[in-house]
């Protein structure tokens, strides 16, 4: 397995393997590579010839108070657990190669829209306004793909698919099912700052959605209540947002009828977690 850290290598090797007939999958992350990437890494490699995973902390998604200085870095351990779960390339680009120029941050972006601006967009101005455009950055690099995300970042999901549609790549996005520890905790790279009592805590943002989910309720407002009440009983754990929303729109939903999506975000000590799960009537 190789690792590169130019666009221009990443660009060769994948229009190289596609005039060969080859099909490429493409797995973006922060890195920090858990099991939860890992299954999107061998996803790809078991429907893809060519599994490209990009690894870039990515400034433009972060705000100014957020922890993108403080983010893991690893990528010697990155690169090994790649190439475990089937990767045939990492692209680890420096910042600057994203974003030359000089400058830190690139002045062109994507804008998003509605979907960017609730939930996640509201508490994290800018956000996916910074995922967009490195998306697209990354299926500009890449080419014609199969590009695999996460159900985790259920929101992000959406606005990557918003984004192949507008922007008319060529690219099939792929959503994966999110991995959990054994007591039901989504696995996250945020979750390593967790010290043991919170570790713990922070089970309560499944157990809520799971607890709403089975409860048969289908009043959207009982459902963010009931969501909403289950996360305050953990004194440490602050909730952001308890949401019963459309699965496609994010619109909020006032009576579950069809399938809908449970979401919830909270602050665990001074770490923020999020995690989401489908309800159906
Ligand atoms: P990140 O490195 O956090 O930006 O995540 C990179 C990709 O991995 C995104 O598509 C995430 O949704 C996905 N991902 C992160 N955690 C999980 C998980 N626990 N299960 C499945 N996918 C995940």
């Amino acid at each position: 397995m190789r690792v590169l850290d130019r666009i221009e290598q990443v660009r060769k090797e994948l229009e190289s393997a596609r005039s060969d007939g080859r099909r490429v999958g493409l797995v973006p992350t922060m890195g920090a590579l858990h099991a939860g990437h890992a299954s999107l890494i061998e996803r790809s490699a078991r429907g893809c010839d060519v599994t490209a995973v990009t690894v870039f902390v990515n400034p433009l998604q972060f705000g100014p108070t957020e922890d993108f200085a403080r983010y893991p870095r690893d990528l010697a351990a990155d690169a090994a657990a790649a190439e475990a779960a089937g990767a045939d390339l990492v692209f680890a680009p420096p910042v600057d190669e994203m974003y030359p120029g000089g400058r830190a941050l690139p002045e062109t972006r994507v804008e998003v829209g509605r979907l960017g601006e609730v939930l996640e967009g509201a508490v994290r101005p800018g956000h996916f306004s910074g995922v967009a455009t490195v998306v697209a950055k990354l299926f500009a690099v890449a080419g014609p793909c199969r590009a695999y995300f996460g159900e985790k970042d259920y929101q992000q999901l959406l606005v990557v698919r918003q984004v192949a549609a507008d922007l008319s790549f060529p690219v099939e996005v792929v959503a994966c099912p999110t991995v959990r520890e054994a007591d039901g905790l989504a696995l996250s790279s945020r979750n390593r700052y967790l010290s043991g009592d919170e570790r713990l805590a922070a089970t309560v943002l499944w157990r809520a959605l799971a607890t709403a989910a089975a409860s048969g309720e289908r009043d959207g407002g009982r459902l963010r209540e009931l969501m909403a009440r289950y996360v305050s009983s953990e004194p440490d754990v602050e909730l952001d947002y308890a949401e019963v929303a459309d699965p496609l729109t994010l619109a909020p939903v006032a009576t579950v009828e069809g399938e809908a999506r449970l979401l919830i975000a909270a602050r665990v000590g001074t770490t923020r977690l999020i995690d989401n799960l489908a309800v159906t009537p």
